[in-house]
């Protein structure tokens, strides 16, 4: 009898346990939000390649990445039904260090997004050039607002000049042309011009065309899917 009492006892226990268990881990386990849409955040270059290279030895991949990283952490801040996907997340990269076969990848991860943008720094020889432009596909409607957002912001906080929106019509991005869906390809500042090098690396800035960035592309997200 005492046998029988000590294993109901124990059922008992365990069933209460893991009862107990099941309803602590619901109450603190955040509810899945459904994903409204799904955007694309490419860190220009990476890993083997460094893309353009400031006077003070900066390179472009380090900027592009830290820049993309504030700009998918604030656009999950502002709205946590927006889904971030990265073509890289640091300065590894997924694919094979050619060229060809990285732009191929990055086309292949920004496919699976609804909106695509890629994060890089120009550069010129002429060091005295300065500010930021876009490059879209001359039909892209709602990248043309998403860039027409992202100047209006940063002309708020008198970052640097606006260059405007160029059509890859007039010069054609793999990137941008190969993507079927809204793609931008953002030149934050001139790498090259050491003021704008040394801006660009700055907290302030970085999340001033971060805010900038995220708030046009959430605000457009909203205008479509609500
Ligand atoms: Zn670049």
């Amino acid at each position: 009898m005492k046998k029988i009492l000590l294993i109901f006892i124990c059922i008992f226990s365990i069933g209460f346990v893991s009862s107990f268990g099941y309803m602590i881990s619901h109450l603190f386990t955040p509810v899945q939000q459904d994903i409204v849409a799904t955007v694309c955040i490419d860190p220009g270059h990476g890993g083997y390649d460094s893309g353009a290279i400031g006077n003070d030895g900066t390179y472009e991949k380090d900027i592009a990445l830290e820049v993309s990283l504030r700009i998918g952490s604030m656009i999950s801040k502002m709205d946590p039904s927006i889904q971030i996907i990265y073509t890289r997340q640091s300065d590894v990269i997924s694919w094979p260090e050619n060229e060809s076969e990285d732009l191929k990848a990055r086309v292949d991860i920004g496919q699976r997004a609804d909106f695509y943008i890629s994060i890089h720094c120009n550069s010129n020889e002429s060091t005295d050039m300065s500010g930021y432009c876009f490059y879209i596909k001359e039909t892209d409607t709602q990248s043309r607002r998403i860039c027409q957002s992202i100047s209006d912001h940063l002309k708020k906080f008198h970052y640097s000049s606006n260059n405007g929106i160029e059509s890859t019509n007039v010069q054609s991005l793999y990137v941008v042309d190969q993507l079927d869906i809204p793609s931008i390809l953002f030149e934050i500042g001139y790498i090259s011009n050491d003021n704008e090098c040394k801006k660009m690396q700055s907290w302030l800035i970085q999340n001033i065309i971060a805010y900038s960035t995220s708030k046009a592309i959430v605000d457009q997200i909203h205008k479509i899917y609500s």
